[in-house]
């Protein structure tokens, strides 16, 4: 059996609303930069840039970069504990996805 729910009053309906609407005004549209980024001594520009003309855009190297490092997590250690089998790829990335993801971001 249902317990009735009371609608919400007009007041607790505007209440709700205007919670939203600040909740809203504070989140900015973009995320910032970070302030190397900003400031334009992040990898992007100290490491890549310096390698050669750009393939990436800014935005589009930090994403790549997150990937590898989170992908180094896992690919590093398997190949610290395989040291026998430098040409295999691990299981994580067994196709060589890491390696891709480097040379991307020229790591
Ligand atoms: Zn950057
Ligand atoms: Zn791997």
């Amino acid at each position: 059996m249902l317990t009735e729910i009371a609608p919400p009053t007009l007041d607790e309906r505007v209440a709700a609303l205007e919670a939203r609407l600040a909740a809203l005004e504070a989140r900015p549209l973009e995320a910032p930069l970070p302030d190397a980024c900003r400031r334009r001594t992040c990898s992007y520009f100290r490491d890549y840039l310096a390698q050669g003309p750009a393939e990436l855009v800014h935005e589009a190297f930090h994403e790549v970069e997150r990937e590898a490092l989170a992908l180094q997590g896992t690919c590093h250690p398997w190949h610290d504990a395989h040291p026998d089998a430098p040409d295999q790829h691990c299981p994580g990335c067994g196709s060589g996805r890491l390696d891709r993801l480097e040379r991307r971001i020229r790591a």
